[in-house]
């Protein structure tokens, strides 16, 4: 008899050493259906695996968070049998699965797209015949042999310590594989091909170059055609594609990886930074601004040298070496410095948008993602240790004011003390409960990763999440106990004793370039009104009323609303269009009878047109919703 203990600490008696199949059949036919896998005294396995002792047993379904690379690493065997079914000599090498599918890579002639549809359809072949993986165990020598036409097989298996090898066949297929797999390819009903790429065996540039073919795969129908339909509009949003088109920003190989922002691109800078700014005062911070370069010997104090060496620039200038900054921090230091300091002054918040450069592989460069030159929004905040959790919650209040004027969500992680840390355990116990506590007390759930904070102190970080539901890290609170030490920063206590403050880096939008490309996305292009470059254009119906719309440009632009006028002697249908194209909010067109009553014609992007609005109502309701950062137009109602 074989006793297998459930997760929920049930317990159930088998004989004839029971596969988890039949363990799964024991509940219900229903649930063994759902089943792909299980996890077996800790160790993830096959389903069809007999147990052979009392053991503990969770059985994983396709609802099991585990399921999906399972089921995506099962389809990557089901695409190299296809492959070797159209492309007889092709070669394989590894198939794993990755974050959101899989891929094999593959030493064969160049495939393209083009070839997907065929090879899917081969693929197709084998799901519908639901064909059982087939698990055996081969000695090291069986498995060399099996593989003898196979370079890249058999250079893996001579690798690998003497011993049983997997093998796992299904149909005319077998792929040498530790598992776990599917029960059978039926599973992999929901699957794409989507994207084939280059890649080096070994990833090393003087060996084989491969055929790495990515695909994803999901349980269900539902999901994948979710998955491609976001894939897709992340394709659209592009935000290297909108900034082309609506003229925010390039690129140019005088300065790879530094991007120039345009004049339209600026407006968006100056708007996002006009709201952080606006913030930022109410919250009781201030600003600073200090050098991009600074002498070497600063950088040794701060331990950069030793630490971030290979990211940095640097020259010399009249015989002394200097480095352009990669981090503000230093900076800030010094102008704590500068003079001594009372508990009374404490929290001092000193803001600065500083603009750094961090040398980073061309290879890795991504448009505004990632760059070689960007402004973090930074700011130190000194303070006493008992004012860390009043700190941390203002901190993550102002986060959730600035994340909120775009309609981003967000999430929070909670970093500790790693194994390699400096400071003592008692700080590090001050440190980390004043941000738990600040955690609690602020309500929102957050995630706790153990052991990964920085070397200097514990930290928090802010995730947002975009309308495609893609999530990014951009802002992060630092408690730092290695600067202030460094830089003997001190205040003068209550008690008239010299005392470290506490020290918290943190950055919100996080890179402003990165935040930017970001919000290009998530809105794709169509900004609320009053980040939009261009709010409002105006189409005068012929050229005699080109002086009326300037006459109004005027007063729009006294009301601080940036605006252009369509003077082209195109049709107005197509200047409508063009205007729409570039995803300007208000379309404002004058005709004779506008003129004459002092109206405009509105149109909003999408579609809806009001006649006869009173230029000076307009006004008056663009300038409120502009002021109060109002995410969508339609909240002006006009009459
Ligand atoms: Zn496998
Ligand atoms: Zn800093």
């Amino acid at each position: 008899m074989v006793n297998i203990t459930f997760p929920d600490g049930g317990q159930k008696q088998f004989a004839d050493n029971p596969t988890g199949l039949d363990v799964a059949k024991s509940i219900s036919e229903g649930f063994a259906r759902n089943c792909v896998a299980m996890e077996l005294n800790g160790t993830l396995v096959d389903l069809m695996t007999p147990i052979t002792e009392d053991s503990t047993v969770r059985l994983i379904t396709t609802k099991d968070p585990e399921a999906l690379d399972i089921l995506r690493h099962s389809a990557s065997h089901v695409m190299a049998q296809a492959i070797l079914h159209i492309y007889a000599d092709a070669k394989l090498t590894i198939g794993p699965a990755v974050e959101d599918g899989f891929y094999y890579d593959i030493d064969m002639a160049p495939v393209s797209e083009d070839d997907f549809s065929k090879i899917e359809s081969e693929m197709a072949k084998a799901v519908k015949a639901k064909l059982p993986f087939v698990r055996r165990e081969v000695s090291k020598t069986e498995a060399l042999d099996f593989y003898k036409d196979e370079p890249y097989k058999s250079e893996m298996i001579s690798e690998l310590d003497e011993g049983t090898i997997s093998f796992y066949a299904h149909g005319d297929f077998t792929d040498f594989c530790r598992g776990p797999h599917l029960p059978h390819t039926g599973f992999v009903k929901a699957f794409k091909l989507t994207k084939v790429s280059g890649a080096y065996w070994r990833a090393d540039q003087t060996k084989a170059q491969l055929q790495r073919i990515y695909g994803t795969a999901f349980f269900d129908k539902k999901e994948l055609k979710q998955y491609l339909y976001l894939r897709e509009e992340a394709k659209r949003r592009n935000h290297r594609k909108i900034g082309q088109a609506m003229e925010l920003f390039s690129f140019h190989d005088e300065a790879p990886g530094m991007p120039f922002f345009h004049a339209k691109g600026m407006e968006l800078w100056n708007a996002l930074l006009d709201l952080w700014r606006a913030e930022h005062r109410l919250a009781g911070y201030v600003e600073t601004k200090t050098p991009i370069m600074l002498n070497i010997g600063l950088w040794e104090r701060s331990g950069h040298m030793e630490n971030y060496r290979e990211n940095m620039y640097t020259t010399t200038v009249d015989e002394m070496g200097y480095a352009i900054k990669p981090m503000n921090c230093p900076g800030g230091m010094l102008i704590y410095g500068n003079r001594p300091h009372s508990y009374r002054e404490l929290p001092i918040r000193a803001a600065e948008v500083g603009l750094v450069h961090r040398h980073e592989l061309s290879g890795v460069l991504a448009g505004l993602f990632r760059v070689r030159a960007f402004h973090q929004d930074d700011a130190h905040l000194f303070m006493t240790s008992d004012q860390i959790q009043d700190e941390i919650i203002g901190i993550l209040k102002l986060s959730e004011r600035l994340y909120g004027a775009f309609g981003l969500g967000f999430e929070l992680e909670l970093s500790t003390r790693p194994e390699k840390s400096i400071g003592t355990d008692e700080q590090w116990a001050t440190a980390t409960s004043g941000l738990q506590s600040a955690l609690d007390v602020y309500g929102h759930a957050y995630r706790l990763n153990e052991g990964d904070g920085a070397f200097y102190g514990p930290k928090i970080d802010l995730h947002i999440k975009d309308a495609l539901g893609r999530t990014w890290q951009c802002g992060t609170i630092q408690l730092d106990m290695s600067m202030p030490e460094r830089f003997d920063l001190t205040y003068v206590d209550s008690d008239n004793q010299r005392r470290r403050p506490i020290m918290i880096h943190r950055t919100i939008f996080g890179s402003i370039e990165r935040f930017l490309g970001i919000l290009i996305e998530h809105f794709a292009g169509k900004f609320p009104l009053w980040m939009a470059p261009v709010q409002a254009v105006f189409l005068p119906i012929n050229d005699a009323l080109i002086a009326e719309a300037q006459k109004i440009e005027i007063e729009f632009r006294k009301a601080g609303l940036r605006t252009e006028i369509d003077h082209r002697t195109e049709s107005l249908n197509r200047k409508i269009r063009d205007a729409q194209l570039a995803k300007i909010p208000l379309i404002l067109t004058i005709g004779e009878k506008e003129k004459e009553s002092g109206t405009l014609a509105v149109r909003t992007l999408d579609g809806a047109v009001r006649y006869g609005v009173p230029v000076e109502e307009l006004l008056q309701k663009l300038q409120a919703h502009v002021k109060a950062r109002r995410l969508s137009l339609e909240d002006l109602t006009l009459t």
